[in-house]
């Protein structure tokens, strides 16, 4: 490739980093925000970047690199994920950090937003390995995590196990009288050590909620929709468990992997049973049939969900989608052009940082319980986060419909409002 082409490439693919930039102009412009606001929040607070060694199962030591971006703390300590993917860089760790900012704010959470991770495939390594690089992380991020400070949660490729390993490094480090306080420096860990009952599925149970509350406006039921998934993680799976329970139809599927179809429904249940012990992937799963991954996001259907990476819908396939509403349950899936070309053709885009953000709320719920020393039931919890959610929706809904505009503007003007407000009762120190 010549340098010509290296330059187009960049000038049409946006990053993650260009779109949230984006959408925070578009919000400035929109609600007037205070122009020394707009300085703070067009950047981030922090960005930490460690490397440090491990030791591999064959004795070599491979040196990792890991990153912790802080955006904002000014509604509370940072909150946000760890993911481990090939493609996590420093940018992409800043734009997820910003999208968690805005988040909680839109949530109305104490919080503020971060992200990171580590840039590695974690299934080029044994499960002792990745234990030893999850620990290793920890102790190279030091205090710059705390649980009054910032809390990581599971993300991309992270779960509840890595959650412990955290949990477990970090109170190491502590004395001993000072250790079970410092639990709730990560959420989303298992059941057993101070996780929340319902954490596991808080994200996918907010992808679905939303739908049914979008669709009830309308006068409609999910029952009998058709809809499908990209991405069958945590929040593909749950998204699709409640969504099949409610009679909606689930039929394709793309990961990674393969792209599968079955115009009868695909068993949700089954395919996990399927995909599990294969470390998420599809591929291979005998109840549909493989299609074109080109032709996924343009099949006939009611909604689409994409539940796995950003910047999936963009000018390449967004003028073929069919389905006349987006739920985004990853982060950042769908670009600022792409969305465009949708707003244009009347698709309703329920924003990410709305659809999404029960797995947060989960979060928020989990460190109230370790910082009150209690133990909630499933059923509490589940009324809990139900309430936020349809409290958060109602308000964009409102906004939307009141000031004219699309999903993502209306839950941008609630998320930075708030803030503002915050940065001006507080005033600049000093
Ligand atoms: N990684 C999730 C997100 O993107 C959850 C974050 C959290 O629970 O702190 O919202």
């Amino acid at each position: 490739m010549n340098d010509t082409a290296t330059i187009a490439d960049v000038q049409i693919k946006k990053s993650m980093y260009d779109n949230v930039l984006e959408q925070l102009s578009r919000t400035a412009e929109a609600i007037d925000l205070n122009p020394n606001i707009r300085k703070i929040l067009a950047l981030t607070n922090s960005e930490i970047i460690v490397y440090f060694p491990v030791k591999m199962d064959n004795g070599e030591v491979e040196v990792f690199k890991g990153y912790r971006v802080q955006h904002n703390n000014i509604l509370g300590p940072y909150k946000g994920g760890l993911r481990f993917h090939p493609s996590l860089d420093i940018n992409d760790a800043k734009a997820l950090a910003m999208w968690m900012t805005w988040k909680t704010s839109l949530a109305g959470l104490p919080y503020g937003g971060a992200k990171g991770g580590i840039q590695l495939n974690p299934r080029n390594y044994s499960v002792d390995e990745l234990e030893r690089i999850t620990r290793r992380f920890t102790y190279a991020l030091g205090d710059n995590i705390g649980p009054e400070l910032d809390i990581p949660a599971p993300d991309v490729n992270t779960n509840e196990q890595t959650m412990a390993w955290i949990a477990d490094t970090y109170m190491s480090t502590k004395s001993p009288l000072e250790r079970s306080n410092n639990k709730h420096v990560v959420t989303g860990k298992p059941l057993g050590t101070g996780g929340l009952a319902g954490r596991d599925r808080a994200t996918g149970f907010g992808v679905y909620l939303s739908l049914k509350m979008f669709y009830q406006h309308r006068g409609e039921e999910l029952s009998g929709k058709r809809f499908i998934v990209q991405g069958f993680g945590n929040v593909g799976y749950w998204a699709a468990h409640f969504l099949v329970n409610e009679g909606a139809v689930f039929y394709a599927v793309q990961d990674a992997h393969a792209t599968l179809i079955n115009e009868n429904g695909i068993s949700v249940e089954d395919l996990l049973d399927h995909s599990k012990p294969r470390l998420n992937s599809i591929k291979g799963f005998d109840g549909a049939e493989e299609m074109d991954p080109e032709n996924f996001f343009s099949l006939d259907c009611d909604f689409i969900i994409p539940a796995a990476l950003g910047n999936q819908i963009t000018t390449g396939n967004a003028a073929a989608i069919k389905a006349k509403v987006i739920a985004e349950g990853a982060n950042g899936p769908t670009d600022s052009e792409g969305e465009k070309i949708l707003l244009e053709n009347g698709v309703t885009i329920i924003p990410d940082i709305l659809c999404n953000s029960g797995g947060v709320i989960g979060s928020y719920f989990e460190w109230l319980q370790n910082r009150n020393g209690e133990i909630w039931s499933l059923d509490e919890v589940m009324v809990k986060i139900e309430k936020k959610i349809r409290e958060a929706f109602e308000n964009v809904r409102l906004t939307a419909e009141d000031k004219g505009v699309d999903w993502r503007t209306a839950a941008y003007i609630i998320a930075i409002k708030r803030i503002e407000m915050a940065y001006e009762q507080r005033g600049i120190f000093p």
